[in-house]
């Protein structure tokens, strides 16, 4: 009990009575939290800019019998300039439910947290395609939450330069282990797996892959996705309509 300093991003919002909102953040040494921010939909309020989703903030709490209610937001980042893009702000918000929907409750979440900030700040500021963004963050995110190794085929370990991908079981097999019903890795989909699960911090978004390759990378994280981490959002798909 008592005032708390939290420093973190906000993951989702919502509406809580007329004035009010409930936020999710993600905060550093502690994970996801539930915040609520009284008169924050107050267009006066001093808490205002530091409630919209994906600010990162330090926020000052004062912490009650199971919950918070914030007092003050000092914004740090905004990411403002994603909001100007609907494709940069699709994958955004699809980033900010995948990790409000799989990331564990009640533990530290740092990593997850600081690869969400790098994800922002490639989105906002470069100008690699969004989507390709949001597949880097994916295959890191999986990797970090241990449910992607990457080191070759799921059985032996072996595979080198020709990978396959079982969909239904959403297994990584080399030709010898194929059993039927795999589809074969292109090479650029291969290194770009390789490359983000060897890599740490922003150097994982230092490349570029062609529309067939990203369009089977997708394929593949999306069975991925569903078979290991029983996930599948429409706001991943959203970007693919505009
Ligand atoms: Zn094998």
């Amino acid at each position: 009990m008592g005032v708390v300093e939290l420093r973190g991003i906000v993951i989702a919002e919502s509406q809580k009575g007329e004035s009010n909102k409930r936020l999710l953040i993600l905060a550093k040494g502690i994970g996801k939290v539930m915040l609520t921010a009284r008169g924050a939909k107050n267009t006066k309020s001093k808490l205002l800019a530091g409630t919209q989703l994906f600010s990162y903030c330090d926020f000052l709490a004062f912490e009650g019998k199971g919950f918070y209610s914030l007092t003050q937001a000092d914004l740090i980042e905004s990411f403002y300039e994603i909001r100007m893009e609907m494709d940069k702000l699709a994958e955004a918000v699809y980033l900010a439910e995948l990790v409000e929907k799989t990331c564990p409750e009640g533990m530290e979440q740092d990593e997850t947290l600081r690869l969400f900030l790098y994800a922002l700040a490639v989105l906002e500021k470069s100008k690699m395609p969004p989507r390709l963004i949001s597949r880097i963050f994916e295959v890191k995110y999986l990797q970090i939450s241990g449910l992607l190794s990457y080191e070759g085929c799921m059985v032996c370990g072996m595979g080198g330069e020709s990978l396959f991908f079982h969909e239904r079981d959403g297994e990584f097999l080399c030709r010898e282990h194929c059993h039927g019903g795999e589809i074969r890795l292109m090479p650029a989909v291969q290194k770009a797996f390789s490359f983000i699960t060897q890599r740490e911090g922003k150097q994982i978004f230092a490349f570029t892959l062609s529309a067939e390759a990203l369009a089977q990378m997708d394929f593949v994280l999306q069975r991925y996705l569903e078979v290991h981490m029983g996930v599948r959002l429409k706001s991943r798909e959203f970007s693919k309509e505009l």
